[in-house]
């Protein structure tokens, strides 16, 4: 088989990808290992640039429609004795224009979506429970049951995710960060008015709650690393009550879950691959990049690397401009991006991982502080939104411990929409030009 490009994995960043080249006319054949739906539970929320990706990519309504809209984070801090101590909000209402809200999304639907537009091009070609095996001379090596076969292509973009083989063809090593805890995650039923999301903790206790469609709730509650077995031994009860303790809003609902089966462990790491490039090949998503799932970013990452590499490849397809040193374009506008949401995310763990009481005071002051700034509000917002960046300095750093007093002025829609990152930040080649 011969193509323009590539890809191994058929994850929601394989198949942004894919869209995204098959809409401008590149012939593109897609491997994914699995014939059938995974059974793991994986990111779900999508950040306002994600949205403006798949804006752009025509699938927007469809998600709009199938998703829940955030419009706000609910954090609350209870003590000792689970009363609300301190209540904060993340807003995303502080973005200004169209993508001012995170959506949530059943992941594998999410898929399905953005396939069945893929699927709509001729120039399109999945090939389903088809594993990448590795690379040859210009060709990739598949494998589906007992067949091998090769595909020849100009370009081969590895979308693997963790144990991507593309990046291990790139000789491209990622050294992987693990930490003090890991998370129970699981889906349930949830109340009708039950929309927007809650971070609830303690000093030692920590739970997410995303509200999903179709009156569902996505939940993570932060455990200590080796707990998972000794907590499937007890009964269910004992889950529902860790829920129920933090979160009044899901009792009688929590208990719908009759055992333990659909509770999944999720164990955080974070890595970064020094290099996204080699020759004609690329890695995206999971396959450069793992953050920790606090700040609802994984998938986010994958999606925005797939618009940036997308949209560069499509370009050189169409001004026959094939050579590969031109991919370094991708890599120069994501590396940095995807560093500042990986420190982002690694902060944001690190306020929770730790069970003192002190720690539990600096992080409410600290939400406290960003929710009465509005500076540091929509800096928050922006960084965490995917639609610009905009990093803290010392003055912001001091307001936040409370050795500064906040800043009362809004800052106009205009100074804010300064901030976000313009078509040339994305896609600079088209201004500076090809090789
Ligand atoms: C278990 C788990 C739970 C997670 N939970 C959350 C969460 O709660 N919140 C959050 O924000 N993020 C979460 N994440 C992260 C988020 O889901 C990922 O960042 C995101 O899915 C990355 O997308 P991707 O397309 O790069 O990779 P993936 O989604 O991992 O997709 C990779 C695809 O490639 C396929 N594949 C692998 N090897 C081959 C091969 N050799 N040949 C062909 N196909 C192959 C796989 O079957 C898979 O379909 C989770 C990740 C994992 C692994």
């Amino acid at each position: 088989m011969k193509t323009d490009v590539f890809i191994g994995g058929g994850g929601i960043g394989g198949l942004t990808l894919a869209l995204k080249l098959a809409q401008r006319g590149v012939q593109v054949i897609l491997a994914e290992r699995m014939a059938a739906k995974a059974p793991t539970y994986k990111g779900e929320l999508l950040q306002p640039k994600s949205m403006q990706v798949f804006d752009e990519l025509g699938v927007f309504e469809q998600i709009c429609n199938r998703s829940n809209e955030i419009k706000v984070l609910d954090m609350l801090e209870l003590s000792s004795s689970l009363q609300v101590k301190d209540q904060s909000f993340m807003d995303y209402n502080v973005l200004p224009g169209k993508y001012n809200a995170a959506y949530m999304m059943h992941h594998e639907e999410l898929k399905s979506v953005i396939l069945n537009a893929a699927c709509e091009y001729d120039n399109f070609k999945y090939l389903k429970g088809t594993a990448c095996k590795g690379y040859g001379y210009k060709t990739a090596v598949l494998q589906k049951g007992t067949e091998k076969f090769e595909v020849e292509a100009e370009f081969f973009f590895g979308a693997e995710g963790r144990s991507s083989v593309t990046r291990k063809a790139m000789d491209v090593e990622v050294k992987q960060t693990t930490y003090n805890h890991h998370f129970l995650t699981v889906t349930f039923p949830r109340a009708k008015d039950f929309t927007d999301g809650k971070i609830i903790s303690t000093y030692n206790r920590f739970l997410g709650l995303f509200p999903l469609p179709d009156d569902q709730v996505r939940s993570v509650y932060l455990i200590p690393p080796g707990d998972y077995k000794q907590l499937k031994e007890k009964p269910i009860s004992h889950f529902h009550k860790l829920y129920t303790d933090l979160a009044p809003i899901v009792d009688g609902y929590v208990q719908q879950l009759s055992d333990w089966k659909k509770i999944q462990l999720m164990i955080p790491v974070m890595y970064h691959a020094n290099s996204y490039v080699k020759g004609n090949k690329a890695i995206i998503g999971d396959a450069c990049h793992a953050v920790h799932p606090m700040a609802g970013e994984g998938m986010n990452m994958a999606i925005q690397d797939a618009d940036i590499l997308g949209e560069l490849a499509a370009d050189m397809f169409e001004q026959k401009k094939m050579h590969a040193s031109n991919l370094k374009w991708y890599e120069n506008v994501r590396y940095k991006r995807a560093d500042h949401v990986i420190q982002l995310s690694h902060l944001a763990a690190l306020a929770y991982s730790f069970p003192f009481k002190p720690v539990s005071y600096i992080r409410q002051r600290t939400f406290e502080r960003m929710e009465e700034d509005p500076i540091l509000h929509f800096k928050q917002m922006l960084n965490v939104s995917g639609l610009g960046m905009w990093k803290e300095n010392v003055r912001d750093r001091f307001i936040q411990g409370g050795i500064m007093p906040v800043r009362m002025k809004e800052l106009p829609k205009d100074r804010k929409e300064l901030k976000y990152y313009t078509p040339e930040d994305d896609y600079p080649w088209k201004t500076e030009g090809l090789k």
